[in-house]
């Protein structure tokens, strides 16, 4: 049997787990009886669909909203998965097909609207198949006194009863009577493994920075944290050596950790990261899986994690001890790229791929946030804003400044010049700078030319940078990754509305550090 996580990344394309989903789906596929209260949007359905594929048999779903059932039956075909529903609003042809396709024991997953609890039929059906698990959406409509109130949702825990299999239940609503209610009424008052994890992790502060010098930011970062366990992901494998080998020769103990590494090695790497002191493991996302270690002081990013996703997983193996834990992640225009041709250059399906597009979207967001980052990565997985005090934006507030009018040049240049160009042609047009390419083009009659002499070379960089991270413009891989301007800057261009830009990461191109590299 396939792990979860291959599961997860075969049938639905994604790279990590969110918050909580892991052990959720660990409990439930183990047969447990489960209640998760996880909120909207932080992806409930998963805990039941990757288990409903780990177990023989079918798993029965129950659900009041039907079109969100044809929604996820549809989603699930999609993906290879058999899965049909059962719904008031099914014509007799649909039906028959769910009813033979139970009976010849091909369906691994069977949508249930609640009413149909009550005709006798579906009951004798289900006797009659091989079901492994309940899942139950929207528990709390099981509840008399909130406000979702379902009568059939009443008939859950006889069905349990008679069927003698687990029951997973999945709510969004956390207040402790309705908990209550759920395990009386679906579980007999008896109380199941029951997940309810806040996803912060308060005691990890969080800092991004832009990436000017990656060797020397890690080593710089490293350096205040000597002698405690730590790990840097890289993305690429020959960069986990190297990045080890600059901290070792820089006075850490630290080993590199990558999937092309015989199974042997990497066994010894991670049994001395489990037991070494201070060791630091440099890696590709390889390493993590298996990682057990309560107390990682810190996790470095040297480059930008694959997705807000991968981001909260890999930061998230910081202290688990509770003490005091700092990760650092460096992102620069060429991680943008990179991760943005690797959506288009794969495989998947456009929707996929628009999906894929939107997560990394958000994780730039995290990384050019003008405010509490900490609450920024909550609000992305619907929790509730707290108080935080540790991230770098919290730390310091960093200077904003109305960026439409640099923004509207940019896209100007980009615009003149046709969208043939990278950031750094267009930036020495706008710096009004010549050289022979751009006097060869006659770029220097635009308009454009020589606009932006207002800012800096590295101040324009950030500008650019922080452009791609607000998705206003997009790298195209079929044009050697010249940029080219998204809808999403329209409004700007056309001066309907404002764009705020942050100042600090505007500077910080030349507040380097020196550090023996
Ligand atoms: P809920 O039922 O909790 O409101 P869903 O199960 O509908 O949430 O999931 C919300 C969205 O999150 C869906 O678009 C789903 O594809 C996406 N999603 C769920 N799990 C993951 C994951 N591990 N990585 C990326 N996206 C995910
Ligand atoms: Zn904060």
């Amino acid at each position: 049997m396939p792990s979860a996580a291959t599961l997860l990344s075969d049938y639905f394309g994604f790279d990590a787990f969110r918050p909580g989903q892991e052990e959720v789906v660990e409990a439930v596929a183990n047969g447990q009886n489960t209640l998760a209260i996880m909120p909207t949007g932080g992806g409930k359905s998963l805990c039941f669909q990757l288990p409903a594929l780990m177990r023989d048999g079918v798993t029965v779903v129950i659900s009041p909203l039907i079109a969100l059932m044809r929604d996820q039956v549809r989603g699930l075909r999609e993906a290879g998965i058999e899965a049909g529903a059962l719904t008031s609003g099914n014509t007799q042809e649909e039906t028959d097909q769910v009813w033979q396709a139970l009976e010849e024991e091909r369906l691994k997953l069977l949508y249930i609207a609640p009413e149909r609890l009550s005709a006798g039929s579906a009951l004798g059906m289900l006797r009659r198949i091989n079901v492994n698990l309940i899942a139950v959406d929207e528990a709390h409509c099981v509840s008399q006194w909130g406000h979702d109130f379902r009568p059939d949702y009443l008939r859950i825990g006889e069905l349990r009863r008679t069927l003698g299999v687990p029951l997973a239940a999945f709510t969004a609503t956390a207040d402790a009577e309705t908990q209550a209610e759920i395990v009386n009424r679906l579980f007999d008052g008896e109380q199941p493994a029951t997940f309810l994890r806040g996803f912060d992790r308060p005691n990890i502060h969080l800092a991004f920075a832009a990436k000017n010098n990656p060797r020397t930011q890690i080593l710089n970062f490293a350096a205040a944290r000597k002698g405690q366990s730590g790990i840097v992901y890289c993305g690429t494998r020959s960069k986990t050596e190297k990045l080890a080998a600059a901290l070792r020769e820089n006075g850490h103990a630290a080993a590199h950790y990558h999937g092309g590494m015989e199974a042997e090695d990497r066994r010894i790497t991670e049994a001395r990261f489990q037991k070494e002191d201070g060791l630091i493991v440099v890696a590709t996302v390889a390493f993590g899986m298996g990682v057990d270690k309560p107390d990682i002081r810190w996790v470095a990013h040297a480059d930008l994690p694959k997705s807000i996703e991968a981001y909260y997983q890999e930061i998230g193996r910081a202290g688990r001890d509770g003490g005091p834990a700092e990760t650092l992640t460096l992102f620069g225009p060429d991680d943008i790229r990179l991760r943005r041709n690797q959506i288009d250059e794969g495989l998947a399906p456009p929707e996929r791929r628009m999906a894929d597009h939107a997560r990394l979207n958000a994780l730039l967001g995290l990384a050019e946030a003008l405010e509490c980052r900490r609450n920024n990565l909550l609000g992305y997985f619907g929790e509730t804003e707290v108080t935080c005090g540790k991230c770098d934006l919290c730390d310091t507030p960093p200077e904003l400044f109305d960026g439409t009018q640099p923004v509207r040049m940019a896209l100007s240049a980009i615009l003149r010049t046709e969208e043939w160009y990278g950031s750094g042609h267009l930036i020495e047009i706008l710096l009004g700078n010549t050289n022979d390419r751009i006097r060869a083009r006659g770029h220097d009659d635009l308009p454009t030319f020589g606009v932006g002499k207002a800012y800096t070379r590295p101040q324009w960089q950030a500008i650019f940078r922080q452009m791609m991270g607000h998705d206003l413009i997009r790298p195209d891989p079929e044009r050697h990754g010249a940029l080219r301007m998204t809808d999403t800057a329209l409004p700007i261009l056309r001066d309907q509305e404002k764009i705020t830009l942050r100042k600090d990461s505007i500077t910080s191109a030349k507040r380097r550090p020196a550090v023996k590299a």
